[in-house]
Formats: C-alpha cells, sequence, structure tokens
C-alpha cells in the first residue's frame, strides 16, 4: 500500500529561500518538505501512512536523532519496526510520509541544557559511539532535506519534552493532533509550540567596519556576532537596538532584516539583521559580552589567518551575517578551540 499525497497542487515544494534573502547558505535554512498541516486531524490518514511500509521514521531518543554513525544521515525505518513512543507527524516529501517517534524517555534523564542564543564557535564533530546524534552535530553533514526533517522533529520533541505539564492547572497533558499541539484533560487548555524570537546583528559603521564581540562563555580570542532575545512587547528591530546598547554601549540605526534561522537549541528562531552604527565608542557590558572590536575586511583577515582570532563556523548563522558583510568567503580559521 502507498498513501496518497494530495496536497494542495498550488503549493511549490522545496520551498528554499534565496528570494527573500541575501545571506550565504546556512544550515536549516531551506524546509524542504510539506508538513502535511491540513493532514494532522486526519485520522485516517494518520493510520493508513502508519499502515504503509513505506513510510520513514526517524526515532528520538529525548532531541537525540538517530542517525548514520557518520553523521550523514538519518536514520529512516518503517512503523513496523519503530519502538513504542509517541508519534509525532513531519511531512511529507517526494511521496513519501515522514514521522518523528519519541521513544519512551527516562524523566529522570535530564535534556541536554545549552545556551539558547548560543553561537557556534567551531564544528562539532560526528558521534562515533551512538546511533542518536544532538542536531547540533549532524547540522553540518546531513543532506538538505534531511535536515529539513531533523530540524523540524528536534524543535518538535524538545517542546513536547519541556511541556508535559498544563501551565494553567498543572495537570499532565497529551499529545493531540499528530503532535501539533497539547491538551490538557483537566481544564481542556491547548499549549502549542513555543519559539522563542532572539536576534542577531552585524553592526557596521560609516567606514564599512564590523563590530564584533567575545562572549564571556567563548574561549578567548574567539568573536562573533551580538545576539540577544526580543523581550515581551518589543519589535525584533528594537530588540537591535537595545541589546548593541547594553552589550556594547553602542547606538544604532537604520536596522535592516536579512533573514533567519530557527535555532532549536531549545526553542528560538534567529533573526538575523544588519545595523548602522551612529556611535562608534566601545563599552563593553563585562558580563555576557568582554570585548568588542571594529574590523576593517582586511584586518579581519590579518586577525583570523594568524590565528589571533576565531570566527563561527557555518552553522550558524552568525557566520553567514559575518560573511554578507565581508563579502566572501571567510578565512578558515587557525586558532584552536
Ligand atoms: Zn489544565
Amino acid at each position: 500500500m502507498c498513501v496518497l499525497i494530495t496536497g494542495d497542487p498550488a503549493r511549490v515544494h522545496p520551498r528554499r529561500v534565496d528570494d527573500v534573502t541575501a545571506l550565504p547558505s546556512f544550515p536549516f535554512r531551506d524546509m524542504l518538505h510539506d508538513r502535511l498541516g491540513a493532514r494532522r486531524r486526519d485520522q485516517r490518514f494518520l493510520d493508513a501512512a502508519w499502515a504503509d511500509p513505506l513510510t520513514g521514521v526517524v526515532v528520538l531518543r529525548g532531541t537525540d536523532l538517530a542517525a548514520s554513525p557518520d553523521g550523514s544521515t538519518l536514520s529512516w525505518i518503517s512503523p513496523a519496526d519503530a519502538p513504542p513512543g509517541e508519534r509525532l507527524l513531519l511531512g511529507a516529501a517526494d511521496g513519501v510520509v515522514r514521522f518523528a517517534l519519541l521513544a519512551a524517555h527516562d524523566p529522570t534523564e535530564s535534556l541536554e541544557e545549552l545556551d539558547e542564543v548560543e553561537v557556534s564557535a567551531g564544528p562539532v564533530a560526528p558521534s562515533v559511539t551512538s546511533n542518536f546524534s544532538p542536531l547540533r552535530r549532524l547540522a553540518q553533514g546531513l543532506s538538505a532535506l534531511d535536515a529539513s526533517f531533523a530540524v523540524h522533529a528536534a524543535a518538535l520533541a524538545g517542546w513536547h519534552l519541556r511541556h508535559p505539564r498544563c501551565s494553567v492547572c498543572g495537570e499532565l497533558t497529551e499529545s493531540v493532533c499528530a503532535g501539533e499541539s497539547r491538551r490538557c484533560p483537566s481544564c481542556t487548555a491547548q499549549h502549542f509550540p513555543r519559539t522563542d524570537p532572539a536576534v542577531i546583528m552585524t553592526v557596521l559603521d560609516d567606514r564599512g567596519r564590523c563590530l564584533l564581540g567575545h562572549n564571556s562563555a567563548r574561549p578567548d580570542g574567539w568573536f562573533s556576532t551580538l545576539a540577544g532575545f526580543v523581550e515581551p512587547g518589543e519589535s525584533p528591530e528594537q530588540s537591535v537596538v537595545r541589546e548593541v546598547q547594553e552589550e556594547v554601549g553602542v547606538c544604532v540605526d537604520r536596522v535592516t532584516y536579512l533573514g533567519s534561522q530557527p535555532w532549536p537549541f531549545p526553542s528560538s528562531l534567529m533573526l538575523g539583521f544588519e545595523a548602522h552604527a551612529s556611535s562608534t565608542a566601545v563599552e563593553v557590558d563585562g558580563q555576557e559580552i568582554t570585548a568588542a572590536r571594529w574590523f576593517t575586511h582586511d584586518e579581519l583577515r590579518q586577525a583570523v589567518t594568524s590565528g589571533e582570532v576565531g570566527l563561527p563556523t557555518t552553522v550558524s548563522i552568525a557566520g553567514a551575517l559575518i560573511t554578507h558583510w565581508y563579502g566572501e568567503d571567510l578565512p578558515p580559521n587557525v586558532r584552536q578551540l
């Protein structure tokens, strides 16, 4: 049996975003699968899809994904081979339906907690010891299609695992609509997945220099874009102005949106901007940012090639933002982590 996917013919897949972002490529930029949102309440469709041996299932342990040891492919299995667990509909690609399966999770096993706006400063090697890998390890090795499913699965799994109880009455909730949301059986409140917007930005002055900061959580010598969460009641553009002011004491105006990146570590959406500096004197906050420097193109190239400075790799949109300003591929890092 093969489940026929009859989506809206007006929908065009894959969806790339070359027409809406000027940034060079970065992981999770393209959504290459149809999320089949209209099918999440269609139990007949869901049952038929699960009965189809061609349907693909990727198992998650916590938010780690089943993948080949070298991190090059997700490990797709048939539903009949899937262990017990929560089924989450991811969607379809090339006429094949895909689910994520949340394997029974030991609640005493804590989830990997990461700095939500952490900017990766270096490469993360694929796992060589486990069939389950964090998305961060897989980000650069997966095909664009597997990456499209992987970021969806990890983000959705992370939300389900972190929100087992109703935020209104405290009762345990249940997943409904193939994982689209959770429902409270006690007060009937419905809870939908959360995404936390964060801004990440290059700051450029009238001389064309770029301001990069050193985050106190990173090894010495590693510089990247500034970043921070959008606060309640604040627009992303206002957040850019505030974050730059708070972190490095620089005033910015002319805030331009360049592109975004899902960043499910655990639940962020990185909104990438370029901002023009109306002042250039730097005064770092000394807490999150302990150093900040203006770089010309030549200064950055010399600093990186000499090993004085390290830059973010291509996992994060930070690298794409800096590359957008630099105008060509960034020089490879010499500095060791
Ligand atoms: Zn409730």
